[in-house]
């Protein structure tokens, strides 16, 4: 039992389907929340998605908006405000990854309109009530109640068109929410609960995808893992990893899902020492003593990256990235030394096993 004698936990109204094809209730969904305009939103490059989906929501689609772009850009949201007075909508309907969903979190904050959100990636944020925003090439987040989605709608059939590189990087992505969260001080039972069945379940489906990506059983496990770890990062507060890997998205560009796959095994591990027996779900499901060596086997046998000099990082770099993980306080089960963090990156860089 994972019983904690303290403990306080938030939990959003929330509605969950799972299913393949159950984006074809999305109209009942629109109905049940009393709303009759939806506003469909994408990225640009996925707009098929969004015209697709509003073919079938038929009369209760208002139109699509695909201006969803990376790290929610504010002057992308401002331009979507504009063209979404125009269609008079009651309601987002968010097809997509974080990039999308994060423009809808944007628009839910600032009309407080209801969320349908119907994930393609495993990010997780469509669980949380986090949104990240940029302006002027500054990336800020806040935590409102007002951005966490109402309705989320798990299509495995959505994600069968995912590629197996994005497939492993999203997925390695979403266990690092859950692994931090196993950690994480203002921890729960049930977020360690969520934390371990995420990890377990993508442990068992994500080389079944691997192996054959059209696998619908497999594809809607990884989902279940994804609703499972986001639901721990939207919970509990997050450390080193995400803290890192914050760095080297925000600071140096690097892809956001592949970064996280890269530098799990490393940060983790890093943190093997001090989190003790809080990741013994770790231990025992990636079947290694040794928590850096049990995630980076994982890793190579989905083919994950491995290394950020793949992901165009300049080892020049590696020493101001340090720094700038070493600037803003922030909690960590392992005390943070510059040169521990530089030597973890160096690692990190030349894609070598955990420590
Ligand atoms: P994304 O939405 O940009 O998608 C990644 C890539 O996958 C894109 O190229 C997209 O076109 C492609 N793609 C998505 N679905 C597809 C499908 N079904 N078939 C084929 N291709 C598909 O990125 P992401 O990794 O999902 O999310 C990352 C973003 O979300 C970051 O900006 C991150 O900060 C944010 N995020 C926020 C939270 C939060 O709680 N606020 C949580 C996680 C991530």
């Amino acid at each position: 039992s994972s019983f904690q004698p303290e403990f306080a936990l938030s939990q959003p109204a929330l509605r969950l389907r799972f299913g393949p094809g159950v984006r074809r209730d999305t109209g009942a969904e629109i109905e049940r929340l009393g709303c009759a305009r939806a506003a469909v939103l994408s990225t640009p490059g996925k707009r098929g998605m969004a015209e697709e989906l509003a073919g079938d929501i038929g009369q209760l689609a208002a139109g699509i908006v695909p201006l969803a772009e990376m790290h929610t850009p504010v002057s992308v949201t401002q331009a979507a405000l504009e063209k979404f007075d125009r269609l008079k909508a009651d309601c987002l309907v968010s097809i997509g990854g974080g990039s999308t969903i994060g423009l809808g979190k944007a628009l839910a904050l600032r009309t407080g309109l209801p969320q349908i959100v119907l994930p393609t990636t495993y990010a997780g944020s469509e669980a949380t009530p986090v949104l990240g925003q940029t302006e002027g090439g500054r990336k800020t987040t806040l935590t409102d109640p007002r951005v966490q989605p109402q309705v989320i709608l798990y299509d495995a059939e959505l994600v069968r068109s995912l590629p197996v590189p994005i497939t492993v990087a999203s997925a390695l992505n979403a266990m690092a929410h859950a692994a931090e969260g196993l950690y994480a001080r203002d921890s729960n039972p049930l977020a360690a609960l969520f934390a371990a069945e995420g990890l377990r379940a993508f442990h068992k489906a994500l080389p079944a995808v691997c192996r054959n990506p059209q696998d619908l059983r497999a594809r809607g496990e990884t989902l279940y893992g994804a609703w499972l770890c986001g639901t721990v990062l939207g919970q509990v507060g997050m450390a080193l990893h995400h803290k890192l890997c914050h760095v080297l998205g925000g600071s140096f560009g690097l892809p956001h899902a592949e970064t996280h796959a890269v530098m799990l095994p490393h940060t983790i591990g890093f943190n093997a020492s001090a989190a003790g027996a809080l990741l013994d779900p770790v231990r025992e499901i990636f079947g290694d003593a040794d928590v850096g060596r049990g995630l980076a086997a994982f890793a190579d046998q989905v083919g994950a990256p491995r290394a950020l000099r793949d992901l165009g990082m300049a080892e020049a770099d590696l020493g101001r990235a340090a720094d700038l993980a070493m600037e803003a306080a922030y909690w960590n089960p392992r005390p943070l030394v510059r040169d521990e963090i530089l030597g973890l990156l160096r690692a990190a860089w030349a894609g070598e096993t955990g420590p």
